[in-house]
């Protein structure tokens, strides 16, 4: 059989093979990677799905894009090691259901894209006597996930480049006190620059000829596959046959385009809402046509600061760069920090759930929705991360304390271990070439 080709959504690159695309992160003409084919899963794949458990779901779902690349045994084994944690729809009230991505090591959804990542890479380059160095810029939760799931896996050195003073001391413990293969880069910037820094490492020549770089964001496709699986995995928790809604608070827009892909491979998903917080440049773009990148706002949702979000050019892709076809799937919503704050207290209050600032937008742009629905259906949003990792603006908003999860007690307890840099990236260059490699 052919082996799944990927092409550049700039179209200027040539087509490669998946796993070219999993060990180089992005095309050289600074496109993103998408497959040629997404696979159909066959009709009666469905009135399984609640037969399956969630690793089964996800071995289903992610094995047609490597049929070609992973031997199936050894595909499951790495699922399995991969998701080692649940992902639980938790009704909330009518209508409305969280699906809770939060059970990860480092209690976000990112882990499920990360530890794929990192195992899959792994698989990869075992035949092959290189290192491979991967870049990543954080906003935040990217960094720990990605620190985490390539954590003293051999061959593989980790650089994480996260914007100083713009992510929470949790958030920065979780990545910059691992030691071994992790090196946290503290970026003097915000986090567009962090992630300007990393594409421009990407089209260096100096660099890619005495490294081989590899990129850990959410542009890589081995990111973008399992954040998929969740979506079958919420549908067969529904059982009331209504159909799906999903709000999906977003940033860099890969967990949306995760559900995108559900949505290609067949899951009769009725809407997608994107959910931002005033970071809102796919909901301006739904609403005017028009796709204006600007600099980000922080704001306490800090993993959605994105002013020019690297998935949308995957959106526009699948959607033919067609807003009329995009506007048919997915509705953008935008809300400010005091809607967020108000909508956690209420919650909290009326139901006694804790959501954690970016679970709360995608709550909001679900209730909007719902509110003027024509139709029954099944509202979930995706709580995206723990609570306990926004201690700051939480624990103010409810009348007791957070109990915060032993794994990031012990992380609040190791210390500190960052590089500082400048944002020029001459500076970053010269670091990485002074680094021991291969
Ligand atoms: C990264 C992140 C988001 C945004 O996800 P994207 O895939 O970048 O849109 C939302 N919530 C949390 C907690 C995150 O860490």
């Amino acid at each position: 059989m052919r082996t799944m080709q990927v092409y550049s959504t700039n179209r200027q690159s040539p087509d490669v093979s998946i796993r070219e695309a999993v060990l180089t992160g992005m095309p050289p003409d600074g496109g993103l990677y998408m497959p040629a084919k997404i696979p159909r899963l066959a009709g009666d794949s469905f009135t399984h799905l609640k037969n399956y458990s969630f690793q089964e779901l996800a071995v289903r779902t992610g094995f047609p894009f490597f049929a070609e690349e992973v031997p199936e045994t050894e595909f499951r084994e790495l699922v399995e090691a991969a998701i080692n944690f649940p992902a639980p729809l938790v009704p909330l009230e009518e209508d409305v259901s969280a699906l809770e991505l939060l059970h990860g090591p480092t209690l976000a959804f990112k882990d499920f894209g990360a530890r794929f990542m990192a195992r899959l890479m792994s698989f990869f380059i075992r035949q092959e006597d290189h290192a491979l160095t991967i870049l990543v810029a954080t906003s935040g939760d990217t960094g720990s996930a990605v620190a985490h799931g390539f954590l003293r896996v051999p061959g593989i050195e980790v650089y994480i480049l996260y914007p100083k003073n713009k992510v929470s001391e949790i958030q920065e413990k979780q990545f910059t006190t691992l030691g071994h293969n992790i090196t946290a880069l503290e970026i003097d910037g915000n986090f567009d620059d962090c992630q300007h820094l990393v594409k421009t490492a990407f089209t260096d020549p100096d660099l890619n000829n005495s490294l081989e770089l590899t990129s850990a964001n959410s542009i890589n496709i081995a990111r973008l596959i399992p954040q998929s699986f969740y979506y079958f995995w919420a549908y067969a928790q529904c059982d009331d046959g209504k159909p799906p809604v999903f709000s999906v608070p977003s940033g860099n827009f890969g967990n949306l385009t995760g559900g995108l892909l559900a949505k290609r491979m067949g899951l009769p998903i009725r809407q997608f809402i994107a959910a931002s917080n005033v970071n809102d440049v796919v909901p301006a773009y739904l609403r005017t046509g028009h796709f204006t990148p600007r600099d980000s706002i922080e704001t306490i949702s800090n993993a959605m600061d994105v002013g020019n979000p690297s998935n949308f050019a995957r959106m526009l892709d699948l959607y033919d760069h067609d807003v009329g076809k995009m506007r048919k799937d997915i509705l953008g919503s935008s809300w400010t920090d005091d809607q967020t704050r108000q909508a956690i207290r209420e919650v909290w209050e009326r139901t006694g759930y804790l959501m954690d600032p970016h679970g709360a937008v995608g709550y909001l742009a679900l209730r909007e929705h719902l509110a003027t629905a024509r139709e029954d259906v099944a509202g979930i949003f995706l709580e995206t991360a723990h609570p306990a990792k926004f201690l700051e603006t939480v624990e103010p908003l409810i009348d007791t304390g957070i109990d915060i999860p032993d794994r990031l007690e012990e992380a609040l307890h190791a210390e500190k271990q960052s590089l500082p840099l400048s944002n020029r990236f001459d500076d970053l260059k010269s670091f990485l070439l002074s680094t021991p490699h291969q």
